[in-house]
């Protein structure tokens, strides 16, 4: 049994077996339409920043591995920039809040993302290849590390908080992404890295001091899981209702002020 199962970091609210399969039933679609739109357009230019040289990098000279590296830490940050568009531009947030819908939080969350809002990312990811300048081979160590970050930092894994609070300070850890999934509107506007933490501490955007029992994972206006169905999550964008980022009894979520330092992660 693994660590996770023994003592997951938080209670579920799903029977398990329904969440899951949902979950990989909505990353499916996602996974076909990147295949489909991402692909054929972002590998192209890729191969193409190799071979004309264009953006940013290649045009630096700078030795193959430090190259690799910059194109990690850039991409890394653009994907931070991305995932504040997200939230604040209303289209998308309809979108990614689908994946935020989630009532439990755990590896098959990282890939609960609405096929529109992975559409939408195609032109972004676009125009980060080409402006970076990015080539196939750092391209896919990229989206691999990120794969694995997500996975990650989107899992139900009670790590010691000690050598959490360590990792943390170079990536984005379980607790910490924890909090970016809670209800109260204050939370979720925080921790919006995906990789690298680094880019939350640099925007004053990090928020530690949530200790995890006291998180209700999920949107405030979605509080039922026969309303988290896989037809309703993918159709909710276009039939609504509007997001409204309140309680259905019409509260908005708060929590009292905490007197602990907010960049300090709470078990
Ligand atoms: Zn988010």
């Amino acid at each position: 049994m693994s660590p996770a199962t023994r003592r997951p970091l938080r209670r579920t609210v799903e029977p398990k077996g329904r969440h899951v399969a949902r979950n990989l039933a909505v990353a499916g679609l996602s996974a076909a339409t990147l295949r489909v739109l991402e692909r054929p357009v972002v590998e192209p230019l890729a191969a193409r920043v190799d071979r004309n040289g264009w953006g940013l990098l290649p045009r630096l000279g700078l030795p193959k591995p430090l190259e690799t590296a910059a194109v990690v830490v850039l991409m890394d940050y653009t994907l931070y920039v991305w995932h504040v568009l997200t939230h604040r531009v209303p289209l998308l947030w309809r979108l990614h809040r689908i994946h935020h819908m989630d009532l439990d939080l755990d590896a098959s969350t990282a890939l609960r993302f609405h096929a529109a809002e992975m559409a939408l990312s195609v032109p972004w990811r676009a125009a980060q290849v080409v402006l970076i300048g990015v080539r196939p081979g750092a391209l896919a160590l990229w989206q691999n590390l990120t794969l694995l970050s997500i996975l990650f930092h989107h899992s139900n894994l009670r790590l010691p908080i000690g050598a959490e609070r360590r990792l943390n300070r170079l990536i984005v850890t379980p607790r910490m992404h924890g909090i970016h999934h809670s209800i109260v509107p204050e939370e979720t506007g925080s921790n919006w890295s995906s990789g690298l933490s680094v880019w939350d501490q640099l925007h004053g955007t990090l928020r530690l001091d949530v200790p995890q029992d006291a998180i209700v994972i999920g949107v405030p206006d979605v509080r039922d899981a026969r309303e988290a169905t896989l037809g309703h999550a993918l159709l909710m964008p276009v039939t609504g209702p509007e997001p409204t980022g309140r309680l259905p009894d019409g509260r908005r979520p708060s929590r009292p002020p905490r007197r602990e330092p907010s960049d300090r992660l709470l078990p």
